[in-house]
């Protein structure tokens, strides 16, 4: 038994020590080769919370690699404009990006269904479709046409439906309203007899302040503070039907990825991964400490939407999301898997995190 133990001990010192790691037995093998990648983002340049995910991200390849695949992160405008990222990691001028799917909705529709829909998914049921309910491989079969590897890559939770200088009292006060709300919560907000508007985020507060818009939506009291857009609107509406848990994403050159050895690769789909579920602990506890700035020091006035208000838009939000397919028989497949996914979802959420948080809420 003594014996048999020393010889456990031996080998366990002869695999950590020496100078050179014999590493037959994981079947990889290290490779001297280094990389260098460079990533654009649609992001400014150190923009809280979705802007330093990317930075997380390299810090996190760089030291986990041991410099053998370092990533230097570009912001928007930097080497390509913020618009320009998916094409540019499609052609590959650049190893890899880091933005969300919706903003290739001219080019890839039904990509917005990997970013998020009016009334679809929350994060956590992202989490749960992408990664354990057939989303991934559908992201994985559409982004391959465009030579790219998608990776999810972060979530705000739940957004705010957005900044009013005037009361929602029913849906016919949406009618005439100048809104930024991009992507197809714009497209609802127009059938609801609202007009939709979409700035880029940094022109969102002038534009409210010269009432070239009446009211805007951003992210969540997280991102919303910093812009400062309590000091041009009234009233902060909830809750964010129209963006109900958006998955940022990772791309990267399909050439450029096959390239690395399976450690590297394995190694950027782990930092991936925890930017992923950090981003979205991140918002959960600053969107909090925000919204209790907000109220408390700004006086904000927080108000809800009208159930009958959402009960409408959740209509017209479903003629909408319909149409996105058309006659891509792998888009009608993402449309089927992601309805079905969320449908089926609901009895089980209904009976979990629903009935929890309002048995906790009770007084
Ligand atoms: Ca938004």
């Amino acid at each position: 038994m003594f014996r048999l133990l020393m010889i456990v001990v031996v080998l366990l010192l002869a695999s950590c020590g020496g100078e050179q790691p014999d590493s037959n037995d994981t079947g990889v093998k290290p490779t001297a080769k280094t990389f260098k990648w460079r990533m654009v983002t649609t992001w400014p340049k150190n923009l809280p919370g979705m802007g330093l995910a990317p930075e997380t991200f390299a810090k996190m390849v760089n030291i986990m690699s041991d410099g053998r695949l370092t990533v230097t992160v570009y912001g928007a405008g930097e080497i390509v404009p913020g618009f320009g990222v998916f094409e540019a990691v499609s052609l590959g001028n650049v190893e890899m990006g880091h933005g969300a799917a919706y903003y290739w909705k001219g080019k890839v529709p039904v990509a917005q269904f990997f970013t998020t829909v009016p009334f679809g998914l929350t994060a956590q049921e992202m989490n749960g479709w992408l990664h354990h309910g057939g989303g991934m491989a559908l992201w994985e079969e559409l982004y391959a046409r465009y030579d790219l590897v998608p990776i999810a890559g972060g979530n705000t939770g739940v957004q705010m439906a957005g900044w009013f200088n005037k009361e929602i009292n029913s849906l016919d006060d949406i009618k005439g309203i100048k809104m930024r709300i991009p992507g197809l919560g714009g497209e609802v907000f127009n059938r609801a007899g609202g007009s939709a508007i979409n700035l880029p985020g940094g022109e969102i507060f002038t534009s409210l302040q010269t009432g070239v818009i009446d009211a805007t939506e951003w992210v969540g009291p997280y991102n919303d503070l910093t812009f400062g857009l309590h000091q041009v609107a009234k009233y902060y509406y909830y809750p964010g039907w129209q963006e109900p848990g958006p998955t940022l994403e990772f791309i990267i050159n399909k050439d450029a990825y096959e390239q690395l050895p399976p450690d590297l690769k394995e190694i950027v789909r782990a930092a991936a991964r925890t930017v992923n579920d950090d981003l979205l602990s991140e918002y959960t506890a600053k969107n909090n400490a925000a919204l209790k700035e907000l109220v408390e020091v700004h006086n904000v006035e927080l108000r809800r939407l009208p159930d009958d208000v959402l009960a409408a838009l959740k209509i017209i939000s479903e003629e909408v999301i319909a149409e996105i397919p058309g006659d891509d028989p792998l888009a009608q497949k993402i449309y089927k898997s992601y309805i079905e996914y969320r449908d089926s979802i609901e009895s089980y959420q209904d009976i979990s995190e629903r009935a929890y948080i309002n048995a906790r809420a009770a007084d």
